[in-house]
């Protein structure tokens, strides 16, 4: 399967931040560039993940981070390009130790995988 380094935007309906300690905890919604940064999806004020609600292609929203594969944990559901309709199970996420410095994925029904460390991927909550 083909995977972009980065995922599309597209779908982004809203940011948010649900860090309670955080003061734009509170914040209808974030602004990019203002509140967050696109490049890592984190929050400006608290650096937390910010949470992302995007529309799948028959209009139905999800709630994701949108996470690097090396913040990835195991138990983490994933979806692996924009579709949305594609969830896994990672059962396992390390350094992959080989020379092209990846990061492994082990992901249920898929098997293993092996990305750029900071390959992004949408976690659900
Ligand atoms: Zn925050």
């Amino acid at each position: 399967m083909a995977y972009s380094h980065y995922l599309s935007t597209d779908r982004d309906q809203r940011y948010t931040c649900d860090n309670k300690e955080c003061k734009h905890s509170t914040r209808r919604a974030l602004m990019l560039d203002t509140h967050l940064d696109a490049k890592t999806w984190t929050c400006n004020t608290c650096g937390e993940a910010v949470l992302i609600e995007l529309l799948d292609h028959a209009g139905k929203t999800h709630r994701v981070y949108r996470l690097q594969a090396q913040h990835l944990e195991p138990g983490d559901r994933i979806s692996r390009d924009n579709d949305l309709g594609d969830w896994v199970r990672v059962f396992d996420s390390k350094p992959a130790m080989n020379k092209r410095n990846e990061w492994f994925l082990a992901l249920k029904d898929v098997g293993k995988w092996f990305v750029k460390p900071d390959c992004y991927f949408h976690r659900t909550l």
